[in-house]
């Protein structure tokens, strides 16, 4: 569970969080839903203690990370999409972070297998696509095994089959009891993904309806 209560955070004169203020349930899939600088990322990089609002709350399963990153265990998230670099191995990447949390190098080829990039774990990062980053990135929030998964614009770089992927990814991480919160600016793509949806606007939450009643304007 994520509880998100009246966070508000402002760059300079812009508000980009307004008393945002919410609870993301278990074992079903989260939508956040808003245009292009509505507050998504802020809001969850507060949540993940990456960022801190000036006034509010966020805690995961009740813990405040306020004051520490967020461990890969109790949350995994992907931000922003970006390609990925270097000349590392995705497999020894993955190694790498996994090694750094406690993690055993089983569970990296498992991630990797989830996210579809066991045949080309062995090249080098800087040869990936944006898809594969992507991927690349769900993997690294998948590693810790959490009852939380937190994707910011998951979409992103992906195509077709990879948004149908990554809905049926979500799907069975939801029907396994876990917390699943996903972000997108395009309701289209909420309507095939989530069950319950957030809808933000400049830094407030304008809805906050199952997609039952949102698509039927109850
Ligand atoms: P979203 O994820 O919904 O697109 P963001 O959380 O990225 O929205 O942005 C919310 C608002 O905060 C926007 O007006 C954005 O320009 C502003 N903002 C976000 N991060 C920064 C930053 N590091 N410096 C200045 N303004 C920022
Ligand atoms: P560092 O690289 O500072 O030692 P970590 O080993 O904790 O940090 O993290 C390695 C990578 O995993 C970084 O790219 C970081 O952004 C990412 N990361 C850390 N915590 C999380 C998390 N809870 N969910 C997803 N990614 C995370």
């Amino acid at each position: 569970m994520i509880e998100v209560e009246y966070l508000s955070k402002h760059y300079g004169s812009i508000a980009a969080l307004d008393g945002m203020n919410f609870t993301v349930r278990p074992g079903i899939v989260t939508g956040f839903l808003g245009p292009n600088g509505a507050g998504k990322s802020t809001s969850m990089r507060v949540i993940l203690g990456l960022d801190k609002a000036d006034s509010g709350r966020a805690t995961v399963n009740g813990k405040d990370y306020r004051d520490l990153a967020a461990p890969l265990h109790e949350i995994g998230a992907l931000l922003e999409a970006k390609s990925v670099e270097g000349s590392r191995t995705a497999r020894n990447q993955l190694r790498g972070i996994a090694a750094t949390h406690g993690i055993g190098d089983a569970r990296v080829d498992e991630v990797l297998h989830m996210v579809g990039l066991t045949d080309v774990a062995h090249h080098r990062l800087r040869t990936f696509s944006l898809g594969m980053s992507q991927r690349l990135g769900i993997a690294i929030a998948l590693l810790g095994d959490p009852a939380v998964v937190m994707l910011d614009e998951p979409a992103n770089g992906l195509d077709p089959d990879g948004i149908k992927w990554i809905r049926e990814l979500l799907r069975g991480l939801a029907d396994e009891g876990r917390t699943v919160f996903v972000s997108s600016h395009l309701m289209s793509e909420m309507a095939l993904t989530a069950d319950h949806l957030i809808v933000v606007g400049a830094g407030r939450v304008l809805a906050d309806v199952s997609m039952s009643e949102f698509v039927s304007g109850a």
